[in-house]
Order: structure tokens, then sequence, then C-alpha cells
């Protein structure tokens, strides 16, 4: 007897159950009895004491108010001030969700104003929050989730049902093993895959950026990977390296879900999308198109921090904070009934920043500790911010005494943020209002983050929550968008530039340098990691004559690095995160950096705590118990 089967026999005959249908691990039951779906929450409320799982009570579609005439009931029940900009209907599913820029006022007090939608038109309303800064990126992602209603129906009832699939084997039969298909001893292409006897699920699957070619991607190759076994893939972060790949599995017909946070989703929309116009003009040719891109969204299914959820017969997940970037998670995987408990960290940072709270350090159980290792070699030792955030001031304030500018290349996503939050903090202080421009996709970035503050440490959110303290409202930030409005920020008065990209591989902050470069009265600070060969990489090392387009740029302006933003845990804090996390994991299986920094970090972590650690290499298969 199958799980729906099970619960079905414990509800009331005339609770009129029409139809039933999996969301993912949720169950769905849909009821043409009006006064059971208003009134049958005690009923639900045991089942899911009963049965520990999410069952949702909708209503049979012969019983909703028409879609149209729900949606005039949303507008007249919901107060003008709450400011709703979308009213998305999925007639599949009898779900409205509601976006609003001001979500509390739209929810009421208590829920009071969902449960009037309830009652009056038998719907059920979600409310979400729209971004103070408008994109359109975002909008078109709710468009592209929203437009197949029974599809998106089918697909997570599809997914339900290989879940609650009876498992074939028993507890004794239990093993489990870790295929590592990229981004072991080296930093790109992260990709492993986790094998038990019913499950196959990849976690990340991404690119090397840096690399040309076949080097670039995870190896897809590898004789335990088949892809029409494939039941899961789980996204730690949206970061390319970690999801560049993604939307190729599904050119190569892979169906099932893409588990990971909402904002992971979003801005790994946003950078895939980035990604492919970029090597689309490098090379001319491009492994997947935008179609597949559109299809890994529709196959998303996005999970809260702390929310347990099955994604086979015998592996469960849950996501914690990691602190790295907006919605970067760790990865808890509890696999066969508690056989064994894995928990994988993708990139972490330990300490708290302006954006985000430190990554999360307890767990139910934890045996096997998957860690990065980026800056993980004895010396990689980062200055304290409060030092940095001095630094940077030091330059500003210079730099505006000589009427100069100061660009800061940076990463659309993360680094940027970081940099907006301490600037706007740094100028309220100082009362400088000379203006900072945003070029590039960091605009969109910014966006998504307002978006989402239960996704930020409790500071940002508080000031996100009043207008008139929301550091990226500031007026002091003018978004550029236009290569005339580029001409003028460069022929304009003192100010700051942040512009992408953040090693001077391609993008705005190129055409920024190449005006700037010039003249010893403008200043360039670098705040992220400039890898090897990249242009950044050889002015950072003090070359004064660079080839830019083919063009030779002599570089006049003062050069800076300012080393102790980054978004990743330092040595120190990879060490004090062993000492952090309980319960302390049995084996530590080392990834995520350069051969060196690998090969490090496994050897003072098993001096510390005395305990196993391994730094495998690529194609390396490793059994977890
Ligand atoms: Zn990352």
């Amino acid at each position: 007897m199958t799980i729906l089967d099970e619960i079905l026999k414990k509800i009331p005959k005339d609770a009129m159950i029409t139809n039933t249908s999996y969301e993912s691990a949720n169950i769905v039951l849909y009821t043409k009895n009006k006064v059971f779906l208003l009134q049958g929450g005690d009923i639900i409320k045991r089942l899911v004491e009963d049965f520990k799982k999410r069952i949702d009570l909708r209503a049979d579609p012969s019983i909703r108010v028409d879609a149209e005439k729900a949606k005039d009931i949303v507008n007249e029940i919901i107060p003008k001030e709450a400011e709703i900009t979308q009213i998305l209907i999925e007639s599949a599913r009898g779900v409205i969700t509601i976006e609003a820029k001001k979500p509390g006022l739209a929810i009421g007090k208590d829920g009071d104003n969902l449960r009037k939608i309830k009652e009056q038109t038998l719907w059920v309303p979600f409310v979400r929050r729209e971004s103070m800064i408008p994109s359109k990126i975002t909008t078109n992602i709710r468009n592209v989730l929203y437009s197949d209603s029974e599809a998106r129906r089918k697909f997570l009832d599809e997914v339900g049902k290989r879940i609650y699939e009876v498992r074939k084997s028993s507890g004794d039969d239990m093993w489990a093993r870790i295929s590592m298909l990229g981004g072991a001893r080296q930093v790109g292409r992260s990709c492993s895959l986790l094998q038990t006897p019913e499950s196959n699920v990849l976690i990340d699957c991404g690119v090397n950026v840096a690399a040309i070619g076949k080097y670039s991607f995870p190896y897809l190759s590898a004789p335990e990977f088949h892809i029409g076994d494939l039941d899961a893939v789980i996204i730690t972060h949206s970061h390319l390296d970690h999801t560049g790949f993604l939307p190729y599995l599904f050119k190569m017909g892979y169906q099932g879900p893409v588990y990971c946070t909402e904002p992971t989703r979003d801005i790994m929309a946003l950078l895939m999308l980035d990604y492919l116009q970029v090597s689309h003009g490098e090379h001319n040719k491009s492994v997947y198109s935008s179609a597949d891109i559109k299809e890994t969204i529709k196959h998303t299914i996005t999970l809260e921090y702390g929310e347990v959820t099955d994604i086979t017969p015998d592996v469960r997940v849950t996501l914690y904070n990691a602190g790295h970037i907006l919605g970067s998670s760790l990865v808890h995987l509890h696999l066969g009934e508690g056989w064994h408990n894995l928990l994988i960290t993708g990139d972490l940072k330990v300490k708290q920043t302006e954006l985000l709270n430190p990554a999360h350090a307890t767990f139910p159980r934890v045996e096997t500790l998957i860690i990065e290792s980026t800056y993980g070699a004895q010396d990689d030792v980062m200055e304290p911010r409060e030092n940095c955030e001095k630094q940077l001031m030091e330059i500003v304030k210079e730099t505006i005494k000589k009427k100069g500018k100061i660009l800061i290349p940076v990463l659309g996503v993360g680094r940027a943020q970081e940099v907006v939050v301490i600037l706007e903090k740094l100028f309220r202080g100082e009362k400088l209002d000379i203006p900072i421009y945003i070029d590039g996709m960091v605009w969109d970035v910014t966006a998504i983050h307002n978006a989402y503050p239960r996704f930020l440490n409790s500071d940002i959110r508080e000031k996100i929550f009043y207008e008139d303290k929301d550091p990226f409202l500031a007026p002091i930030f003018k978004q550029v968008g236009s290569g005339k409005e580029r001409a003028e920020v460069i022929s304009g008065g003192p100010c700051v530039i942040l512009a992408t990209s953040g090693m001077l591989t391609g993008g705005p902050s190129i055409s920024y340098l190449k005006e700037l470069a010039d003249s010893p009265k403008n200043n360039m600070v670098f705040v992220c990691y400039q890898a090897e060969g990249s242009l950044g990489n050889k002015i950072q090392k003090g070359e004064k004559e660079v080839d830019i387009d083919g063009d030779k740029v002599k570089i006049k302006l003062g050069v800076h690095t300012i080393a102790g933003l980054s978004g990743h845990a330092d040595k120190n804090e990879l060490v004090n995160y062993l000492q952090k996390i309980k319960p302390r994991p049995r084996k530590v299986i080392v990834v995520h950096g350069e051969n060196s920094k690998c090969l490090s970090l496994a050897s003072s972590l098993h001096k510390s705590f005395k305990i196993e650690t391994v730094a495998p290499r690529n194609l390396d298969v490793l059994r977890l118990r």
C-alpha cells in the first residue's frame, strides 16, 4: 500500500476527496467539501503528525470561484499600500501567488487577509516579496515557472511517486559511495555523484570558467554516471563553478528535480544566461542553449534552510546557511534511515559578513564532512574586516582630494553586494556625497538580494524592512545601463565605480579601465581573487603596460588590493569550523582547492583533530562507511 492509500484510509468519507497528488515530497488532497476544506484543519494536522509528511488540502476545481473573479477578490481584500505587482494563478494546483512589495501588509494581521481570500475564493493564496529594485530577470523567472501549471503539477507528481517508491533493499544491504566528477584538487567544475542501492544523486554541476574545452566540464563520461539513472541534483550555490554545466544535463535528456534555495535558483539563471552570452561571443558555439536553461528553471524545487525533505526512497536532504553568498547552502544528507549522515559544505564562510550569518554548525548527526579548501594553506590568513574597511576609506578620501575616480572590479554576485553595503555605511558615517555607479549584472543581483531579506543576517534584514534605511536603495547608488551613460560617468566628477568582471576578463570594468588608466589621480581597488593569467592578475603584479583588445594601455592609475573581503573561509576559519561543528565528524574529505591547498588542509585537520582526512582527486570513488 502506498503512503497515499494509508492517508486516505484515515480521512472521513464525507470529506469528499476527489483527487490526490504528490508535490515532490508533499502530499496534496483535493476536496469537494467546502466545510472540510475550511474546517478540516485539525484532522490534517493529526495526519501530518502521524505520517511526518507535509499534507496540503486544496479545493476541487469544481467548487473554486473562477480564476478572474478570484483575482478581483484578491485585489479587493489586500490594501493598496501592500503594492501588489503580480497575481499568478496556477489552476492545475489551485494556488494563487500574490507578489507584493510590502508582503506584511498583504498577509494582514495574523494572516487575516489570506484567510479571507481562501474563504471567499477557495483557492490557496501565497504571498511573495517583490524586490524594491525593479529587475526584468526575476519577473521572467516567475513567468517561466508559472507559465504551464499543468506541466508543473505533473512534474511534481512524478517526483513524489519516485520518492515514495517502496524500497527494494533492506537496511542490511545499505551502502553508499561518492565519486568525484570535478572540483577535487581544483577550484572549478564542482560535481560529485552520491550512489546508494536505491539512488543516484548529483551534488553541484559546475564549469571551470578559467579552463578551455573539455577541461571546463565535469567527468560525466565516468563509468558510474548514467544520466538515465539520475534521480536528483542538489545545488549548493549559484556560482558558475557549481552550476554552469547543469543545463547540459537537461540537454542530454534529464527530466528530474534540481533542489536549491530560491535565491540560488534566481541568481543561477542570471549567471547561466550571462555565461551563455560570453561563451557564445568567445568561441561562437555553446554547449547548451537558453531553452536548456529554461528547462533547468522549470525543474527546480526550492527549499528553505532547515526544511527536511525526502528526495529518493533512501536519501533525505536538509539545506543550511553556508554564509558564502546569498542562498548558499551546506547540504546535509541523511542516508538509509540514519545509516550514515554526510555534510557537504559547498563554499563556506565561518565568520559573519556584512550580508550573511556565519555558516550553520549544529546538526542532528554528521559522520562524514566534505569541506572546501580554497584558502586552506598554512599561510592563507586574511586581514581583519575592520582594517579592510579602513584601507578602502583611505583610498576613497585620497582620490576625492585629487578629484579622481575609483574603479572597483567586482564579481557580479557576493563581493559586489558586500562592497555596496560597506560603502553605504562608510559614506553615511563620513557624510561623503560623491556618486557610486553600479554597472553590469551587479544591479540585477542586488535586486535579487532585496527580494529575499530572510536569507540575510538580521542587521541588514532590519534595514531592508525600513525603506529609508535599506542600503541597497540609498540614493548615492546610480545604475549605469548604456554606453552613453558610461561616457557621462567617465567625463564627470569624482566617483566610485563598481563594474563586472572582477578579474578584468571582460565586461564594463575593462571599458572603464581603458579610460581611467592614464591618470595617476585615479585608483583601482581589487577586492576579489585574481586568477593566474587574467588581466587583473597582471596589473596586480605591477605590469605598467598591458594589452587591452589589441591596444597598448599604460597603467598610471594607483593599484590597490584589499584581500580580506573574501566570501570564503580562510585557513583559521576552516580549522575553527571543525572546532565548532557539532557533532564532530569521523572523517573529512577535502575538496575545492588547488592541489597544495587540499593537501595542506587535510594534513592540518588530521593533526589538530586526530580524525581521518583525505584529499581525493577527480575520478576517485570513496565509500562512505
Ligand atoms: Zn562560490
